[in-house]
């Protein structure tokens, strides 16, 4: 099929804003297309010649582009430059530069599809030696018989930025429509596979039961499933009877595959970064059996043992160079939640199963671990506070509460996984007491009172914190409520106000042991704010209104 007649389709795409009508013109365009060219379309209508997860990419500049544009246009580097300056973008300069074009192309075959996209597939298989070359004379090939509206499109695809706003969702909707099968069963394929293009193939081929049909295949990236914030604790137990309660540490979710000896790294947005984390690549490969299989964890940077901020791991998977020194510099540290395939697809299965079978293969290491993990029910709410209380302590961000019995859904944000987080609202709150420690704190104020800003400037306790303090902290406070100190009975220690602390919760609740007549729940100390005074401590008044906004 010509490729002017895709061209045309992107025309009216790019002419129009609203879902249904793009949805029906890609629609209509899909029923016209024969197997092989419904492949490309799929991705070509993308303004993609390989699914975003593949590590293959076009990979031309804009310089070079603007070269082959030159050529073969007859034009100067600088007219072109110029005319990308003024239009605003390649495509719509094309338009201009391909109509003005002095260089005649004579013996023109009109473009196909087919042609397109191979040319274009060809572009990122050229490497090493006069490359610059052979990438000119395929675009080049391409430019010279393109007509003006043929050349908008073409260097926008080059560029990876067609914007005719179409995205998957569009293409989903568009698939289900034209081949007659329910929407769910074309996203339920899409986020399995990931691949538009064989979808789509699939779905003209054999309907909705190739589409059914379609599974995870270890190599290809999945959608992973998304969490949301969680309901009460004890309400979410509840309703979950049986939970798997983990920390949740804050670094970049990974999804790794092996497919036979090939094993590959893919984030949560299925970008593929094996190559950045080739240490990562090491520890799979000894420490899990060389099967096929599909695994979830969350790495994290360390120092010294103590995690380091998420900043840092994200520097760690942007590298592309000097990468031995980085492994030296920011060790990482895996720990792994699930398992999605392990000779077959195991999403199907219960959560439970799926972690009992990961704990059976991970031969665990240091730096390769399993989650924390403990078990919710109703009984053993403790357990879980205790869990997240840990989690804080360790400066790990709160904890995961997933459905024990829950199937792997893609890509799905609901209630079968859920966070809970120390809030990042927070309140300066000023100390009125503390009560000595005992055990491993037994030389410290291990637990402090908190108060808010009343009426009359008069202060009101809330509640006591005690997560959030390392060692050095505990001690500079220790010392500050001694100084301060004006009673003290047994354990508890009353102050003046003198000290203040900003304070993280998950939930403000009403509470008759406080005289505010509310508590916190999950309090943490995120910082001792020696640069405030009383008068910013905050009140209750704004208390009271975070709570009814609750
Ligand atoms: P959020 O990004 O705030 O929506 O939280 C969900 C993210 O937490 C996941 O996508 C993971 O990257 C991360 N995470 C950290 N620890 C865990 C864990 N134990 N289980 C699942 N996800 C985790």
């Amino acid at each position: 099929m010509k490729y002017q007649e895709l061209v045309n389709i992107y025309s009216q795409l790019e002419s129009t804003t609203k879902r249904l009508e793009k949805t029906e013109i890609i629609s209509n365009f899909l029923k016209k297309l024969d197997g092989e060219t419904l492949s490309e379309v799929g991705l070509l209508i993308l303004g993609k010649v390989y699914p975003s997860w593949s590590d293959e990419e076009i990979g031309i500049g804009n310089k070079l582009l603007m070269k082959a544009v030159a050529e073969a246009t007859g034009t100067t580097i600088e007219k072109v430059e110029d005319s990308v300056r003024d239009e605003g973008d390649i495509g719509l300069a094309c338009i201009k530069l391909f109509k003005n074009k002095t260089q005649q192309t004579f013996f023109s075959k009109p473009l196909t599809i087919d042609f397109v996209f191979n040319s274009l597939r060809k572009l990122s298989t050229i490497s090493g030696n006069k490359s610059t070359n052979r990438k000119i004379s395929i675009l080049l090939e391409l430019l010279s018989q393109a007509s003006p509206t043929e050349a908008k499109y073409l260097t926008r695809t080059v560029t990876e930025e067609l914007r005719i706003g179409v995205g998957e969702g569009v293409i989903r909707d568009a698939i289900a429509q034209a081949f007659n099968i329910d929407k769910k069963i074309v996203e339920r394929a899409q986020m399995l596979t990931n691949d538009l293009g064989l979808v789509s193939l699939v779905a003209m081929e054999e309907g909705s039961e190739g589409l059914e049909k379609l599974n995870l295949k270890p190599g290809k990236p999945v959608k992973p499933m998304l969490a949301q914030l969680s309901p009460p604790l004890t309400e979410i137990i509840e309703e979950m009877g049986l939970a798997i309660c983990e920390t949740k540490y804050d670094g970049i979710r990974l999804q790794i595959h092996r497919n036979n000896d090939e094993i590959t790294i893919f984030t949560r947005r299925l970008e593929n970064i094996t190559n950045a984390l080739p240490e990562i690549v090491e520890l799979i490969d000894e420490h899990l059996p060389h099967e096929n299989f599909i695994i979830e964890g969350e790495v994290i940077a360390t120092e010294n043992g103590k995690p380091l901020s998420f900043q840092n791991v994200l520097h760690r998977v942007r590298r592309k160079y000097n990468i031995d020194e980085a492994i030296e510099n920011v060790p990482l540290k895996l720990f792994l939640f699930d398992l999605l395939f392990y000779k077959t697809p195991m999403i199907d299965e219960p959560l439970i199963e799926r972690r009992k079978k990961l704990t059976e293969i991970v031969d665990t290491t240091p730096e390769l671990n399993l989650s924390n993990m403990v078990y919710g029910t109703p009984e053993t709410i403790p357990e879980v506070e205790a869990l997240f209380e840990l989690s804080i302590n360790e400066h790990h961000e709160g904890i995961m509460i997933k459905d024990a019995n829950e199937p792997y859904i893609p890509g799905l944000r609901g209630k079968k996984m859920l966070k809970w987080k120390a809030e990042p609202e927070t309140l300066d709150m000023v100390v009125l007491g503390g009560i000595h420690g005992i055990g491993k704190r037994a030389n410290f104020i291990g637990s402090y009172l908190v108060g808010l800003r009343g009426e009359d400037d008069q202060f009101k306790t809330i509640a006591y914190v005690a997560t959030g303090l390392d060692d050095a902290t505990l001690e500079y406070l220790t010392k500050k409520m001694e100084e301060y100190k004006i009673s003290e009975k047994g354990r508890d220690i009353t102050v003046e106000p003198k000290i203040i602390l900003e304070i993280a919760f998950s939930e403000i609740v009403k509470s008759p042991e406080y005289e505010t007549g509310y508590s916190l729940r999950f309090p943490v100390v995120k910082n001792i704010r020696k640069d405030k005074g009383l008068n910013d401590v905050d009140t209750v008044e704004r208390l009271i209104s975070m709570y009814n906004n609750q």
